[in-house]
């Protein structure tokens, strides 16, 4: 008996049979772009297939080029392109998977001066201004072409389509009047707005038949202004259900929202509930998705109810195998998606090939290959951060004989420490995958155990990722009782008192920061009402007012640069970090020289222009370092010297930018060449 009696089992949708409840949402990674990597493509999905998938959606591809998402994007627009894609198509159908390619159209959310919009009302969030408003016949065209782009995916051999009607592009804008000002058929009332996706679907359905998975993803809480009402979304769901649509995915958020949607602080399964408010208005299946991650969230969001089916993308791509692990009883060995977005939105969003951070074969299962080993060595892992345990996992995994001496009495290195920042707390769910899989490849680990050259002798091979120690700055009076480094706050709980400030503005000042205000762990409804998000029956979109969650301590943070604070952060999740702690009152200050520190607190000189500079004194009970870290690197050398092959990987080799993506894809690259 599984543990996951919803999740696998079947469902019919249209006249088609899925295998369980799994859907691999859209998730555009740069391989749909162009026809030279549809090869890759096909190997990715077919991947996930054989992972057990039932069905997987493609990234967007455009109904024309006006709707493009990028200049030369993916379009589905002819026989000759359609037929490249018999190859994505067989690979799934071998695994017995299904897919389905999506449609969207960018509108206002284009990066291309050839976008057309709803009306002439410019992106937020876009560059190069507004689009220009399509003609009463663009608008019936692109109707046409949504249908032309369903009938060729048929062709293809794709089992469905998705027709993309949520984050806010042409659909939604077509739909809400925050978008869209037109006074022909096509706007107005709410009912005339809405015959845009109906009557796509209507054509759609003419041109496909009934044995076609039509999928049309809404928007069920926009979270911008000016947004749907509930009552619309009922009507507009009803209204695609009687126009042909077989299955209802969700979306949350246009991407311009202020609000997030994905990131890691967002609670798993947080907006699960408009799934389930919707449900009982259709009579056709619904999927639930944003930040569903393990089988246990996903069952209980089926078995409570919410919806029918879960739809997991970048869960898929850390995991390919998430389902059949889950079915075997192997629920403990998935590589479970931390929601850090620092390799697959990050990726998408500067135009490069989305992958995933702890799984860098995402997006390059033909180049990066882990086979068994043929000869097997003795190998030697130093560290057991991020890094080590990658290499060790992979290494083990292919078969060779694998030791890890780890100096701390715990495995985990800088993930521990980001595991206890409050909203990060799925970063000790990396700790544990490595550490089941190599239990499972037969890794000896010592724990506590600092390393000597004695101890590597005999090894074949040696992987240094002794990681990084804290950078101490040479400030006069650094060495003052009331200064402490990150590692001396997260890691061994050094005492801080109720006015801080915190120097260091990079990835893990900011956290420090949160860590040192709030409590982790705060509830689903807190956090909500934190963000102002409320029941769309209640406010248009469900944006309602930001309550202020109780700060713990005064902080100021403070950085050299003069630039604003919080830039290096990740493209997708920065201005979320940034939000926060403006909320907690964070005093946020660029542009400082840290001149000395003393009983009176620390004292600054701000510069505010050239001849433009003013002393002052911070009269703060803590000051917290967080400027950066320099590798550890002192077994390198002797080692060297003593003859051993070494490999320098993760932090030890370069601590600058220090960060897990590069340690983590540095150690399987290391492990598959081994
Ligand atoms: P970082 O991003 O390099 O930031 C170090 C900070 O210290 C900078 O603000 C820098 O700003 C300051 N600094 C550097 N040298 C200094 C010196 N000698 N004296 C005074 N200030 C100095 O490093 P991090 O914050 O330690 O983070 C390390 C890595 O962890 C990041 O690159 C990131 O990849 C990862 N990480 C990311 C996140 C996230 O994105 N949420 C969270 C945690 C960790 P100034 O030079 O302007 O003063
Ligand atoms: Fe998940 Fe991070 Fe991997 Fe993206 S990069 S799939 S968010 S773990």
């Amino acid at each position: 008996m599984t543990e996951y009696p919803n999740l696998l089992s079947p469902i019919q949708v249209g006249t088609q049979t899925l295998r369980n409840r799994v859907i691999m949402g859209s998730m555009h990674t740069g391989m749909e772009d162009r026809s030279k990597h549809l090869p890759e493509l096909a190997a990715y999905f077919a991947e996930r297939a054989k992972g057990g998938v039932a069905l997987s959606v493609t990234g967007g591809y455009a109904p024309n080029w006006h709707g493009w998402l990028l200049p030369f994007g993916s379009l589905m627009t002819s026989k000759k392109l359609a037929d490249k894609h018999r190859l994505v198509t067989d690979a799934v159908h071998e695994h017995d998977g299904k897919i389905a390619m999506q449609i969207l159209h960018a509108g206002r959310y284009g990066y291309h001066p050839f976008k057309r919009g709803a009306s002439n009302i410019p992106s937020p969030i876009t560059p190069l201004g507004a689009p220009k408003a399509m003609s009463t016949r663009e608008v019936d065209q692109t109707v046409s072409d949504f249908a032309r782009a369903a009938k060729l995916a048929q062709r293809a051999g794709y089992d469905g389509i998705e027709i993309m009607g949520s984050e806010g592009y042409l659909i939604n804008q077509m739909i809400t009047a925050r978008t869209n000002n037109r006074t022909d058929r096509w706007g107005g009332s709410a009912e005339n707005r809405m015959r845009f996706p109906v009557e796509i679907v209507e054509r759609v359905r003419e041109q496909v038949g009934a044995d076609f998975i039509v999928m049309y993803r809404m928007s069920l809480l926009d979270l911008v202004d000016n947004a749907q009402s509930w009552d619309e979304t009922v009507a507009l769901a009803k209204k695609v259900e009687a126009a042909g649509v077989d299955i209802i995915n969700t979306g949350i958020g246009w991407h311009e929202a202020r609000i997030p949607t994905i990131v890691t602080s967002v609670p798993r399964a947080a907006f699960a509930w408009t799934t389930g408010k919707l449900r009982p208005e259709v009579g056709i299946p619904v999927v639930a998705s944003n930040r569903i991650n393990t089988p246990e969230i996903a069952e209980e969001i089926i078995a409570s109810g919410q919806a029918d089916l879960v739809s997991m993308a970048r869960p898929l791509l850390s995991d390919p195998y998430f389902v059949n692990k889950a079915a075997e009883g192997r629920a403990d060995e998935i590589n479970t998606c931390i929601a850090c977005n620092q390799a697959c939105l990050d990726h998408t969003f500067k135009n490069k090939r989305a992958s995933c951070m702890i799984n860098p074969r995402a997006g390059h299962e033909t180049s990066l290959i882990l086979s068994p080993t043929k000869t097997v060595k003795r190998v030697a892992v130093v560290g057991g951060g991020p890094a080590g345990l990658a290499a060790a996992t992979e290494l083990g995994g292919r078969g060779h004989t694998v030791e890890l001496f780890e100096s701390l009495p715990e495995l985990g290195g800088q993930f521990r420490l980001a595991m206890q920042i409050p909203g990060k707390e799925e970063f000790r769910e990396t700790i544990r995958y490595y550490t089941r899989r190599m239990e499972i490849a037969g890794v000896k680990v010592h724990l506590n155990r600092r390393a000597t050259v004695e101890d590597l002798n005999g090894f074949d091979e040696v992987v240094i990722a002794t990681g990084v120690v804290p950078r101490i700055p040479s400030i006069p009076g650094v060495d003052h009782p009331k200064v402490v480094n990150y590692q001396d706050v997260i890691r061994y709980g050094a005492p801080v008192g109720k006015k801080v400030a915190v120097l260091g503005a990079g990835g893990i000042g900011f956290d420090v920061s949160e860590f040192l205000l709030h409590d982790p762990d705060e509830t689903l409804s807190h956090w909500m009402e934190r963000w102002g998000i409320v029941d769309p029956s209640l406010e248009r979109g469900g944006l309602g007012t930001k309550l202020k969650a109780p700060a713990k301590r005064e902080i100021t943070l403070l950085q050299r640069k003069a630039t604003e604070l919080g830039k290096g952060l990740g493209k997708t999740s920065g201005w979320v970090h940034r939000a926060t702690l403006k909320d907690s009152d964070v005093v946020m200050v660029p542009g400082v020289s840290y001149d000395r520190i003393d009983d009176a607190g620390l004292h600054i000189t701000l510069s505010k222009g050239e001849d433009n500079e003013s002393s002052e004194i911070l009269e703060v009970d803590t000051i917290v370092l967080c400027t950066g870290q320099e590798s550890m690197r002192e077994l390198i050398d002797p080692l060297e010297a003593a003859g051993t092959t070494v490999h320098v990987i993760g932090g030890a080799d370069v601590a600058a930018e220090l960060d897990a993506k590069r340690a983590i894809k540095q150690a399987t690259e290391l492990a598959a060449r081994l």
